[in-house]
């Protein structure tokens, strides 16, 4: 094996996170404490469009949350309703032209929209809407949505909505914003989360708030109401608040990774608390795995409730022998190979006189390429360990996902090509054990089999044929189209405009 070209980055990628308001006279202030909260979820650009009622205000740009909403910002964009978006993209794509919501002016009206997910049959459709006339603007899956929506012979935006989406396939949890209505939308399949939440003032006014975690309703004091189902779509406008199911049922598949590493452990996520899961994901791999040891170590933050299960299960003392630095990025967004290489060890340094001659039980959620695992446990070595034995919580990963979350190629991903066996060798542990898949949907409580596992068992619940030229990442960036031929006559509808402020 050659791992010399391989990158330090050996993280999955966030995907989006998405938040929306109705009914508040600072809508837009609390759509950015909920970005806030969901800033875990995508740091390269974020985007909100408040409402006044008669317009929608954008702001949209890269970076972070707290760089980009300056008072100034947020002064700008009044009104009672309002949507917002936090977005990763992969190391090609970060213009500011993808940032969302997107906003569109069609024969449907002003309409912005945020989207979490992954539609995965998108430049199928680009295809064909680019021949019947439509003229894109970004190279987001989520701009067909928009097409397709102007495109629908609906009279209403939830019919339109509810066309549109009936001929896209794949991952999305969106929030939508027009002038007096928000929509809240999931997949049928439900593969990213998306919950609803309320606010009640002092003088009993409330205010509806939609956010992909409920980390979100925490900050801004609301209260959880429930998830939004899988093929629901909630509109919320001034008569009030209801619930549209705009598709057949199908067999759920909500994102396990969620709860393995992407979601806060204080957030609900399917409607489990994600501390909870992950707690039992540590207690399970420690009757799994069980070793001979005097510490349980996480590789913090994600690594950690997963140690405390193991220690609990196990009774070996849990200490934080490795301490990360808060105040630099994540190694996966730095831009070039030079930062990386020193991604590991300005974010992790382990404290020598807790390791120092011990047994070391190393707890980390997940092994993408294997190369940042390698230096840590080259780390903890140093630092005196005898013995380091990685315990992973969750089942090894062999092969990419195209729901939304950035991954890499299955040729770099370790488990792809190779055993425990030689990934615990290239790692210079003493030695590794992944939780089962049956151990993996037992923490998350999985008995219908709800949840999407795709990435553990290369078994996808949706054609996949065109992805096999797949571009770059997923998480909203177009996919290659392998060249659909379209033999529908070409339709015009009218102007669709894409417009792109701040
Ligand atoms: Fe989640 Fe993996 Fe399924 Fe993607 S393939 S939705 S990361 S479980």
């Amino acid at each position: 094996m050659n791992y010399e070209n391989y990158v330090l980055d050996d993280r999955f990628h966030d995907h989006c996170g998405v938040v929306g308001v109705f009914g508040h006279a600072e809508a837009a202030k609390l759509v950015y404490l909920g970005l806030y909260a969901l800033q875990h979820r995508g740091q390269e650009s974020a985007g909100i469009v408040s409402s006044d009622g008669t317009e929608l205000h954008s702001h949209r740009a890269m970076g972070e949350v707290e760089e980009i909403f300056t008072p100034d910002v947020l002064d700008k964009l009044p009104g009672a309703s309002a949507i917002g978006h936090t977005r990763y993209s992969t190391a090609g794509d970060k213009a500011l032209l993808n940032a969302q919501p997107i906003m569109i002016d069609c024969n449907k009206g002003k309409i912005a929209l945020g989207h979490n997910g992954n539609l995965t049959n998108a430049a199928e459709w680009r295809r064909k809407l680019e021949h019947r006339g439509s003229i894109f603007q970004t190279n987001s899956d989520t701009e067909v949505v928009v097409h397709l929506v102007a495109k629908s012979q609906a009279r209403n935006l939830s019919g339109a909505l509810g066309d549109a989406l009936n001929q896209v396939e794949g991952a999305y949890s969106l929030v939508v914003l027009t002038p007096d209505e928000l929509y809240a939308v999931r997949d049928p399949r439900g593969f990213r989360p998306l919950n609803l939440g309320k606010l009640t003032s002092p003088k009993g006014e409330e205010t509806w708030i939609v956010a992909s975690e409920t980390c979100a309703f925490d900050l801004l004091d609301a209260k959880y109401v429930r998830e939004i189902e899988p093929g629901e779509m909630v509109r919320i406008s001034r008569s009030g608040i209801e619930s549209i199911h705009f598709a057949p049922p199908k067999q759920h598949q909500q994102c396990i990774f969620e709860h393995v590493y992407f979601a806060r452990p204080d957030s609900k996520i399917f409607g489990r608390s994600v501390n909870a899961s992950r707690e039992m994901l540590g207690r399970l791999l420690a009757k799994e795995y069980p070793v001979d040891a005097d510490l349980v170590v996480p590789v913090p933050d994600s690594g950690v409730p997963a140690a405390v299960g193991y220690a609990m299960e196990s009774g070996i003392p849990f200490r934080m022998g490795l301490i990360r630095n808060h105040y630099i990025g994540r190694t996966f967004i730095e831009p070039s190979q030079a930062i990386r290489n020193f991604g590991v060890k300005l974010k992790l340094n382990p404290i020598r006189g807790l390791i120092e001659g011990k047994r070391v039980i190393l707890v980390d959620d997940s092994i993408v390429r294997g190369t940042t695992s390698r230096k840590i446990v080259r780390m903890v070595r140093e630092a005196g360990a005898t013995e380091v034995h990685v315990r992973i919580s969750c089942p090894p990963t062999i092969s990419p996902c195209y729901y939304g979350v950035d991954t890499p190629t299955r040729e770099e991903l370790i488990a792809s090509s190779n055993t425990p066996e030689e990934i615990c060798k290239f790692l210079g542990a003493d030695s590794l054990g992944y939780i089962s898949l049956a151990g993996l949907k037992q923490a998350v409580g999985d008995t219908q089999g709800d949840f999407c596992t795709s990435c553990y068992t290369g078994v996808y619940p949706t054609d996949l044929v065109q992805l096999e030229v797949r571009e770059g990442g997923s998480n909203g960036q177009l996919l290659k189209d392998p060249g659909v031929q379209d033999t529908t006559p070409v339709q015009t509808d009218g102007p669709v405009t894409v417009t792109h402020e701040g």
